[in-house]
């Protein structure tokens, strides 16, 4: 059965002040319903102000990178979308008509990409509303319904993910990604997916979609228009309301906002100076560094990742700088589960990291130990080093009394090593690099190891 899958993405971009008021846009940093004002709040009476000029270049830089076409000279209405929910307080949503259309990403058409502003936050639970969020710019990015499957919508946005990561104008912060997916099956009717907050979410949603819908049919059922809400806990979907039709929502021109025009010249100055993209840097890391491609495709998956690549391939051995952001890194990134941009690591400290590593003061082991640390302080390894006392063990008898140690605690390892089993050798080492605090040279310890267990 034949599936297809279009995308709403919603992602909120990174300007200083809301869409229409000069009130702050960092709702998490502060208490509930601070920065506001009548306009955000949709007091009766209060007028917007233009759109944010630095929002607007925002979704048309993005346009760009989506290889979407900017419509220039010619009236951009800003649209007021009702409907009726406690976080908006005007009652409606003020959405732009599309400002780029007909792009592409990895295959996948993009219909089009707008701005609308961030409704407020609601907790149905508690039924408390904060508007610190109401009215924070957003890009809408609509797909044309070219995904065939759960696999392929989840690369469709890492790919989109990675362009809004380079063009460095999306909020870092994680959890701002809102998505929608539609989804139809031969003979039965598109039903649409809201509240999705991460890749992973759209991925199950879609698979539980497509064995709800396949069961339907196959059992001689309809498959409802509707909009169904995606529950995380549970990994279903549940029923929400029957679909609105678009004239449900009302759309007029907001009358209190002057249609936007974009200066065909502002958009070839913003295309002269966009950030380079993903895929032309890691192209051109492989060139500059000579990096293996692995290593690049890596090294760009994240743009802070790429930017503390070069800084470091500055003073260290480029190759060296790869294998440990791409491998060692990312494992620890991936262990307390955050992003690059998230971590505390600088590049200075990374340098001199790598140089205490290579120049021989501390083991590689004990370099992965410190790195887990920089990650979540900006600690300078040197001192790190130099208060923990983390230097390699140089002393030929220190070693031998953690190997005479090692061998003595572990009987059954040198019976097995003895007899043949040579895994049994790297558990000894490992005892040795435990006894040690990783301050052994590990080779050297192997050899001192073979030796001492052949007498
Ligand atoms: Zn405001
Ligand atoms: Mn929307």
């Amino acid at each position: 059965m034949e599936v297809l899958i279009g995308l709403e993405i919603h992602e909120q971009i990174n300007t200083k002040s809301k869409l229409y008021c000069d009130c702050p846009t960092n709702y998490r940093d502060v208490s509930p319903n601070t920065n506001v004002c009548e306009i955000c709040t949709g007091c009766p009476g209060a007028k917007p102000m233009p759109p944010n000029q630095d929002a607007l270049d925002a979704v048309i830089a993005i346009s760009l990178m989506l290889d979407c076409e900017v419509l220039t000279n010619r009236p951009v209405y800003i649209q007021r979308k009702h409907y009726d929910y406690p976080d908006l307080p005007s009652g409606y949503q003020r959405t732009s008509l599309p400002i780029g259309i007909n792009g592409k990403v990895n295959g996948t058409r993009i219909r089009e990409v707008h701005m609308e502003e961030d409704p407020g936050q609601y907790d149905p639970v508690s039924g408390i509303v904060d508007y610190n969020r109401s009215g924070v710019p957003l890009v809408e990015i609509t797909t044309e319904p070219d995904l065939r499957s759960p696999e392929e919508a989840r690369l469709f946005l890492r790919a989109l993910y990675r362009i809004l990561d380079f063009s460095g104008k999306a909020r870092e912060e994680p959890g701002t990604l809102r998505v929608d997916a539609n989804i139809s099956m031969a003979g039965g009717a598109r039903v649409e997916i809201k509240n999705i907050n991460s890749v992973k979410g759209v991925y199950r949603a879609l698979k539980y979609e497509i064995t709800r819908q396949k069961s339907l049919l196959t059992r001689g059922e309809a498959v409802r228009r509707e909009t169904r809400a995606y529950l995380e806990s549970q990994m279903i979907t549940v029923p929400m309301r029957t679909k609105e039709l678009e004239a449900d929502y009302r759309y007029i021109p907001d009358p209190d906002i002057f249609p936007l025009v974009i200066d065909s010249n502002k958009v070839e100055a913003i295309k002269a100076s966009l950030p380079e993209a993903p895929h032309m840097r890691e192209k051109r890391l492989i060139q500059q560094y000579g990096i293996a491609p692995l290593h690049a495709k890596v090294l760009t998956s994240e743009l802070a990742l790429a930017d503390l690549f070069e800084a470091v391939a500055k003073k260290i051995d480029p190759k060296i700088a790869a294998l440990w952001l791409r491998d060692k890194l990312k494992n620890v990134l991936n262990y307390y589960g955050i992003r690059c941009a998230e971590s505390l690591l600088i590049p200075e400290h990374m340098i001199e990291l790598l140089k205490l590593v290579q120049s021989g003061s501390i083991t590689p082991e004990t370099g992965e130990k410190l790195l887990q640390r920089m990650v979540k302080e900006p600690v300078s390894p040197l001192k790190l080093v130099e208060e923990l006392k983390l230097t390699k063990i140089v002393e030929e008898k220190l070693l031998e009394e953690a190997i005479t140690k090692a061998i003595a605690q572990n009987p059954q390892a040198v019976k097995d090593y003895l007899s043949g089993k040579s895994e049994a050798l790297n558990f000894l080492m490992g005892r040795v690099m435990k006894i040690t605090q990783s301050r052994a040279d590990s080779k050297v310890v192997i050899q001192l190891l073979k030796q001492k267990l052949k007498r």
